[in-house]
């Protein structure tokens, strides 16, 4: 991070500002509006600028020379040096460091201690964007979508807030029940009437929740949330909304980091995954620990790589919450087939190659040396085998399908960390793909595709990962 954003209580504090054009005086504005008391030092002041000071109490418009300030500096919280003079400019700066003062140069962010931001203000919620002086048009057009996503209302819902704080803390001990409170608050009806004006009632509708709130046992909830095959941009909105109000996340070695960034930010994180043959943490204890969070009154997010009911186990993580009673839902995710699929260009089915598709389950049980699978019901040509956690057992599974009748040309295409910066596309036929990867180093995880399907990687492939490389 090149810079820290901080906000700076600035009322009754004083500030200089040299120089008197269009630029100083949107500076100056932003210093008054935060209440603190500007002195603006120029030859000359701009329209705008000589129009303030008859309502500005707060502002002084001097027209004395920039040194005569310099023993001033120490008594400064804020200088800015905004003249068109960038020698000058960068000669207070010079000056303003060695004293100590929070500096900014209009001109220049590199000779500046400090950078403004683009704001949004809704007052008190004040939303600072900044791209450290590097693009200031993807600045602005960043502000422009937030403008437009927060409603001008906003700063009433938390006038709103204040005003019940310590009634809620009273009446809802369990904090947790009261970050779930405020959440419902802001995210529902009560919200929307503040925004459309009606704070009256919204002030009877929150008092309402409260006492509904109250009488309410302070149990938890889980959420079984499907987190997609590794792009985070294939997130549903619903698994992020509830990303981001989880208390405890409980996540495996398939969600991926730029997706547990996604967490809000001070959930307590717990690794239970899995790997193969080496199991983090055996399913009962996953299953249990679901259980305790929530009977302590957790909002419990199991967070599972692709969609959890295929090839998740999320049958089995939710069969003990049914049987307690703990409240839960399940968010499907994009599993890997659809997931994999996509982002290399090979569809599963297609009017000309495959008219059904059968996920299969590829995983060798330790120590096994075969897979006991129904291969008679995969040697149709127009089906196309989709087969999970298939890297290891990859052999078998070409042999036995090549033994039982399926063509040895058929093309297999084996997807390694799909729909990822690093995704790789490897294709072969049944015969030939085993002694490919001998030769080759894969990454997990990896999704075998077989099938006349396969062909087709060739003409729609369209995700290239050769930009991130
Ligand atoms: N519930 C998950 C599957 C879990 S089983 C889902 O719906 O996708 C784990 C297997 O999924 C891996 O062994 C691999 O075969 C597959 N897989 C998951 N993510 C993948 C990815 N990004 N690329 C390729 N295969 C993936």
């Amino acid at each position: 991070m090149d810079y820290l954003p901080l906000f700076l209580d600035l009322k009754n504090k004083s500030c200089l500002v040299i120089g008197g054009g269009p630029v100083a005086c949107r500076k100056i504005e932003l210093l008054l509006r935060a209440g603190a008391q500007v002195t603006c030092l120029s030859e000359s002041f701009c329209d705008r600028l000589a129009a303030l000071p008859g309502e500005e109490k707060n502002l002084k418009l001097d027209q004395g020379s920039w040194d005569e300030w310099q023993d001033e500096y120490a008594r400064l919280s804020i200088l800015v040096a905004a003249t068109d003079n960038e020698p000058l400019n960068a000669e207070i700066a010079k000056l303003a460091s060695e004293k100590n003062v929070l500096c900014n140069v209009v001109s220049d962010a590199r000779d500046s201690s400090f950078i403004f931001p683009a704001i949004v203000d809704r007052n008190p919620v004040i939303a600072a964007v900044s791209s450290g002086g590097n693009a200031p048009v993807l600045t602005r057009l960043l502000r422009g979508r937030l403008e437009a996503a927060i409603p001008s209302a906003f700063g009433s819902l938390a006038n709103l807030a204040t005003q019940f704080r310590s009634e809620v803390k009273t009446r809802l001990s369990n904090i947790t029940q009261r970050r779930a409170f405020w959440e419902k608050a802001f995210s529902g009806t009560i919200a929307e009437l503040v925004f459309t004006g009606k704070q009256k009632l919204a002030e009877v509708a929150l008092e309402k929740e409260l006492t509904k709130w109250e009488s309410q046992d302070a149990s938890g909830e889980v959420y079984l949330v499907g987190a997609g095959p590794g792009d985070p941009d294939l997130l549903t909105f619903k698994a992020l909304r509830l990303m981001q109000q989880a208390d405890v996340v409980l996540y495996d070695a398939l969600v991926s980091k730029e997706i547990l960034d996604l967490v809000k930010r001070d959930a307590e994180l717990v690794y239970v995954g899995k790997r193969r043959s080496n199991h983090a943490l055996p399913q009962e204890d996953i299953n249990q620990l679901l259980v305790t969070y929530a009977q302590k009154g957790k909002r419990v997010l199991r967070l599972k790589g692709g969609d959890p009911f295929i090839f998740g186990r999320g049958g089995e993580e939710i069969d003990s919450l049914m049987e307690l009673g703990i409240a839960f839902q399940v968010v499907p995710g994009i599993t890997a087939a659809s997931g994999c699929s996509a982002y290399s260009g090979i569809p599963l089915t297609h009017r000309d190659h495959a008219q059904s598709v059968r996920f299969i389950t590829g995983h060798l049980k330790a120590g096994a040396g075969d897979l006991d699978l129904p291969w008679q019901e995969f040697l149709h040509e127009n089906q196309t085998l989709v087969f999970y956690m298939g890297l290891n057992g990859l052999a078998i599974i070409c042999n036995n399908l090549i033994k039982q009748g399926r063509a040895k040309e058929t093309p297999i295409a084996l997807v390694e960390r799909g729909t990822t910066v690093h995704q790789k596309v490897h294709t072969g036929t049944l015969e030939s793909m085993p002694e490919y990867v001998k030769s080759r180093e894969i990454h997990a995880p990896t999704l075998i595709i077989i099938g006349n399907v396969v062909t087709l990687h060739r003409k729609l492939a369209w995700y290239s990962v050769d930009q991130f490389e």
